[in-house]
């Protein structure tokens, strides 16, 4: 396996466990998963994920069960906001879209965002384009036909836009340097990309994600873009937590390309990776020594569907519990998911399924825990 970014050979991988694996979205696949941080540019990635085109084309489906489903994002001053509409908001502040702009949210899913900042900003001409023709109804209800586009970008969309914005779509994609030659190629000459990933160290359950082939750092970011003839003005780890956000612009000339260098954060993310071994041993143990006892799992989201993947089935797991509104009462990997305030009082087992950075800080906040033993990640 050769490396997305710099194409140096990759050695053994930093991490690995056997199948399943899961995506971000708690689904199983039946491959290992394995995580590799290369020597010469420090990217960490993992291998493709089986039938990729069919898997965004017709399984992939994030936000399309209810109109209003989205992601909560908890904010460093103690807010929560749903995901969209604080990318609206950044992408409208940070990349300053000029009046009139003709803005394409690329990769876009329902493009929930766009139309937030449409509804902010009526003067903006949303543009949307996916790999899957699975949000074309919902496109038709606010998108002009001529401004939509699946599978392959119109040649007549080339340097026509003042804004290209792709939320979580590079760390997905197979050949990053490909798809931002694509992006650049569609900015107009002053356009913008405005660019969000997942910060794989403020967010290591980031590294198992297995349908996210590439998992950045401020670094590796940097080498993407700077490989792909892009100018960055600056990488902002601060406004979105868990996430990389970056604005550019083309360099000069075509091939004006910048060299890779090696990210000085390779060591921290591969010491994050091979972590994930002592985490697993720890839930498990935890389980080992608690066998029996009605337990739960807080946070329906990734790092929770880790537990419960860890876990199987004989452990005596009740339900996940989850402070997102649009998840209490639905089902997640054959378990209810409820409210923290609704915890059965039978349950006195509780794995923190959160981002071990975080976690203690939001657990030892919620009242409905209190009394209750915690299993922490880390
Ligand atoms: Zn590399």
């Amino acid at each position: 396996m050769k490396c997305r970014i710099c194409a140096a050979q990759l050695g053994e991988p930093d991490y690995a466990a056997e199948a399943p694996a899961l995506t971000d979205s708690g689904r199983l696949l039946d491959m290992r998963t394995e995580v590799y941080v290369c020597e010469a540019c420090g990217l960490a990635q993992s291998p493709d994920i089986p039938n990729v085109t069919h898997f965004y084309a017709h399984e992939y489906k994030i936000s399309l069960q209810a109109a209003d489903h989205d992601q909560l994002v908890s904010l460093s001053d103690g807010r929560s906001m749903f995901r969209t509409d604080l990318q609206a908001e950044l992408v409208l502040g940070l990349a300053a879209p000029p009046r009139g702009a003709a803005v394409l949210d690329f990769g876009c899913g329902k493009a929930a965002t766009l139309r937030k900042m449409t509804d902010a900003r009526p003067d903006l001409r949303p543009h949307v384009f996916d790999v899957s023709d699975d949000y074309r109804a919902s496109w038709a209800e606010w998108v002009a036909a001529g401004q939509c586009a699946t599978h392959v970008v119109p040649d007549a969309w080339r340097a026509n836009f003042d804004l290209v914005m792709c939320h979580f779509v590079l760390e997905h994609v197979v050949d990053v340097p490909a798809v931002l030659a694509n992006l650049r190629m569609l900015l107009a000459p002053r356009g913008v990309l405005f660019l969000s990933v997942p910060n794989a160290l403020a967010n290591p359950g980031d590294l198992l994600v297995a349908d996210h082939l590439s998992h950045f750092t401020r670094g590796s970011l940097a080498n993407a873009l700077a490989s792909a003839g892009l100018e960055v003005a600056d990488i902002n780890s601060a406004s979105f937590p868990g996430a990389l956000l970056s604005v550019c612009r083309a360099r000069g000339a075509t091939r004006d390309h910048a060299a890779i260098v090696l990210d000085p954060e390779a060591p921290a993310l591969r010491q994050a990776a091979s972590g994930w071994a002592t985490i697993e041993s720890r839930v498990r143990e935890a389980a080992r020594v608690n066998r029996g006892a009605p337990a739960a799992i807080y946070g329906a989201g990734f790092y929770g569907s880790v537990i419960r993947t860890l876990l199987g089935p004989q452990v005596g797991l009740c339900c996940f519990i989850d402070a997102n509104p649009h998840l209490q009462g639905s089902t997640h990997m054959g378990l209810p998911v409820v409210a923290p305030a609704d915890t059965p009082s039978g349950i006195r087992l509780v794995y923190a399924g959160l981002n071990p950075l975080k976690a203690r800080a939001i657990l030892e906040d919620q009242p409905h825990m209190k009394g209750r033993t915690i299993v922490w990640l880390q």
